[in-house]
């Protein structure tokens, strides 16, 4: 059985990653997304359970000391995780598993899991980049200008990833990260089954 891929896609905020997401993961549905639990409030729209899991920092902390997180982080003042959740055992069972983490948690989970496949997601420019954060209009300015800064930090811990994309259109943004995934599906390293021969080569 070969192991699932262990998908990982950070960007600054705005950048589109949630809206590229959604995309590939309509398109492939045999990848799952790996919900989140945060302490931040949902946005219009956001459904507990669905795009995260919504926890109080008593909740969060509580979660923190079981153990309950493969990573977590503070991000704008929030905590945000990724649950455990057996992602290991899934993996094994041969399912994909796409996380979208900041920056921190992804370095993190590099550490933890170097096979996993780390793609950086950057907005076309940073003027753009501002014209899609307050396109969304979830933001205060003071949360946009946080975000801001904060974005360019994080674009220069880019370099750290394996793949970078431009989320110029989501439609080319989603073909490349599935062309990515496509040929990280051929790698050597990930079907040495294949070359046991007498075997079918399937
Ligand atoms: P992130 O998850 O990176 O914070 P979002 O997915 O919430 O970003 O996208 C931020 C805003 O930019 C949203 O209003 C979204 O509709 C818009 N957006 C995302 N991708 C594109 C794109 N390729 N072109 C134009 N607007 C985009
Ligand atoms: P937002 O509040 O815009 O949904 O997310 C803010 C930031 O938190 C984004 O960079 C997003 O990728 C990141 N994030 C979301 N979930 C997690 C997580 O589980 N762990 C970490 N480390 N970051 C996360």
């Amino acid at each position: 059985m070969t192991r699932g891929l262990l998908i990982v896609i950070s960007g600054a905020s705005g950048t589109g990653k949630g809206t590229v997401c959604k995309k590939i993961l309509s398109d492939l549905p045999a990848v799952a997304y790996s919900i989140s639990a945060t302490t931040r409030a949902p946005r219009p729209g956001e459904v507990d359970g669905r795009e995260y899991y919504f926890l109080s920092v008593e909740e969060f902390k509580a979660w923190i000391a079981d153990e309950k997180f493969l990573e977590y982080a503070q991000v704008y003042g929030n905590f945000y995780g990724t649950p455990l959740n057996k992602i290991e055992e899934r993996l094994n069972r041969g399912e994909d598993i796409l996380l979208e983490i900041d920056v921190q948690g992804a370095l993190n989970v590099k550490r933890k899991c170097p096979e996993g496949i780390y793609i950086f997601l950057l907005p076309p420019s940073l003027e753009e980049l501002k014209r899609r954060i307050e396109g969304r209009g979830t933001e205060t300015p003071e949360s946009l200008s946080r975000r801001l800064k904060n974005a360019v930090a994080e674009i220069k811990v880019g370099p750290e990833y394996d793949y970078v994309v431009v989320n110029d259109t989501i439609e080319n943004a989603a073909e490349k990260i599935k062309t990515i995934l496509s040929a990280e599906r051929l790698k050597v390293a990930r079907n040495t089954d294949k070359f046991n021969l007498g075997e079918d080569f399937e």
